[in-house]
């Protein structure tokens, strides 16, 4: 079998793979994923064909969505799952809350765009929630059609981020400037801003279609931030339509039950319970072998068992579950690491309201 044989047939076992995983998914009821129009209630059967050129926009809809850009959980790379992003679409208009490697190119097939968008959430600033920023914002400004600003709100840090990104830009900016007479400076296309990470639910954006409000998340043990200003962040979108709690990465956390209460979607980080089992027994060995401090102590104490969603989902009274930035993610092509039930049984043993597992390009 030549080279070129070999890949075809094994695009055609990842495709049947894609298949056969969504039809498992959809015999346990969670929804499916879709490309096109922002409609909740449409589902692909296959695996999309890359678009021959930009996709055509469609007419903005009236309404809020969620759309799940990025689920895939911590920083890597792999076929099925995108670094963590999500928008939040109000009247046609996005909100980002995130932007791992891999957003640019769903916001692309989602049909968002990213041209248009103006406004963008960090919940903290590990790489696998910032990566492709730079790369959007090159892309705005390159791209030439761009005439708002984009804002850039996060937690401590994210405007010392924006700089150093407009640095990475600089080469690129200066080359087209003087070669091909653009006008614009970036540096007033792209602003940050801090924000506060309080216990208490706090307003940190507020426009005519969306109030957002943060709160701390119990991603940074009181052992790092005694020694950084870094902070996590969790963030409500509240709209005419509907209420939004994105939790970034954390641990169980009481700040975030009091910011979700009541709310429609709580979309939630989770480490499958075998993930975490296993990340202990690795933080135990490192803590013998005089390494008290390791990765996989970080894995086990900063994120959310199934129970643990479970359980803030619970006591915050929230209406639907949607379970992200899950880990592991989808490391074989077109199939789980691991059941669906090791992500849902131990949400529903303490939660009794709809659970979906998300995936990217979905819309809710
Ligand atoms: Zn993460
Ligand atoms: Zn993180």
């Amino acid at each position: 079998m030549s080279i070129f044989d070999h890949k075809l047939s094994t695009i055609a076992r990842s495709r049947r793979s894609v298949l056969r995983s969504l039809a498992r998914l959809a015999g346990t009821g969670v929804a499916l994923p879709f490309v096109a129009a922002l409609e909740p209630s449409r589902a692909f059967a296959q695996t999309p064909a890359p678009p021959a050129g930009p996709p055509p926009r469609p007419a903005p809809q009236p309404g809020t969505r969620l759309v799940l850009l990025g689920t895939h959980g911590g920083p890597g790379i792999e076929q099925n799952r995108a670094e963590t992003a999500s928008a939040v679409v109000v009247d046609g208009t996005p909100y980002l809350v995130d932007c791992g490697y891999g957003s640019l190119r769903n916001l692309v097939l989602s049909t968002i765009g990213y041209q248009q968008l103006d406004t963008i959430f960090f919940t903290h600033l590990h790489d696998d929630h910032t990566s492709d920023l730079p790369a959007l914002m090159s892309h705005q400004w390159t791209g030439g059609a761009k005439k708002t600003s984009t804002e850039i709100y996060g937690p401590p840090g994210t405007t010392k981020l924006i700089e150093a990104a407009l640095g990475f830009l600089r080469s690129n900016t200066e080359i087209r400037m003087v070669d091909e007479g653009r006008t614009i400076d970036p540096v007033t296309l792209f602003h940050g801003h801090d924000v506060p990470a309080t216990p208490a639910p706090t307003r940190v954006f507020a426009d005519d279609r969306v109030t957002v409000t943060a709160v701390e998340s119990a991603h940074f043990p009181a052992r790092a931030t005694a020694k950084m200003t870094h902070r996590a962040l969790a963030y409500r979108f509240d709209t005419k339509q509907r209420s939004i709690v994105f939790t970034g990465d954390t641990a169980y956390s009481e700040n975030i039950v009091g910011l979700a209460k009541g709310a429609d979607l709580f979309v939630c980080e989770c480490m499958a319970q075998s993930v975490y089992e296993a990340n202990i027994a690795r933080a135990r060995e490192a803590e013998a072998a005089g390494n008290p401090v390791s990765i996989a102590r970080h894995v086990a104490e900063t994120h959310s068992t199934p129970r643990d969603v479970g359980r803030m989902a619970a006591k915050a009274q929230v209406k639907t579950v949607v379970l992200h930035h899950l880990l592991p993610g989808a490391r074989q092509p077109g199939g789980l690491d691991y059941p669906l039930s090791n992500f849902t049984d131990g949400v529903r043993a303490e939660f009794a309201g709809e659970v979906i597992v998300g995936q990217d390009l979905m819309v809710l």
